[in-house]
């Protein structure tokens, strides 16, 4: 079955938004198969976000995921990469439709709470970043 990786970043977290982020994704029927709370280390931040090393914001960005606990989750079920994504909204949250995580609960780019991954090879190479293999039910 389909899984993807979802974390809430250490603005979600500090800002209490843990069991309503869950339970969008559990009300639309997706399956919890991990969860762990981790503050990642700079270069771990660098390596999750290496695709987009080459951005002006990628240092403040790896700062910012660093900076404190990260909810990292794997969700399970059919078309969860991009349904997740569409439950999330898009990357800026004024762009982002109400009724999105984003558009409902952020405002600016830099502070937008949720990451998901955007396809296949990447849901496949950011669990195997984020968990190892006994950590996933
Ligand atoms: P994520 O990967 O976090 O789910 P995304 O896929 O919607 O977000 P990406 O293009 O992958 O968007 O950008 C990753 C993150 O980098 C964004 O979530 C946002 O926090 C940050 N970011 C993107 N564009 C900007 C920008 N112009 N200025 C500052 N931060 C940005
Ligand atoms: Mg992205």
């Amino acid at each position: 079955m389909e899984r993807t990786f979802i974390a809430i970043k250490p603005d979600g977290v500090q800002r209490g938004l843990i069991s309503e982020i869950i339970a969008r994704f559990e009300r639309k029927g997706f399956k919890l198969v991990a969860i762990k709370l981790v503050v990642p280390s700079k270069a771990f931040a660098r390596k999750h976000y290496h695709d987009l090393k080459d951005r002006p914001f990628f240092n403040g960005l790896c700062n910012f995921l660093s900076s404190g606990p990260v909810l990292a989750m794997v969700w399970e079920g059919e078309g969860v990469i991009k349904y997740g994504r569409k439950l999330i909204g898009a990357t800026d949250p004024f762009k982002s439709e109400p009724g999105t995580i984003r558009g409902d609960l952020a405002i600016v780019v830099g502070r937008n709470i949720i990451h998901g991954s955007d396809g296949p090879e990447t849901a496949k190479n950011e669990i195997n970043l984020w968990f190892k293999p006994e950590e996933l039910t």
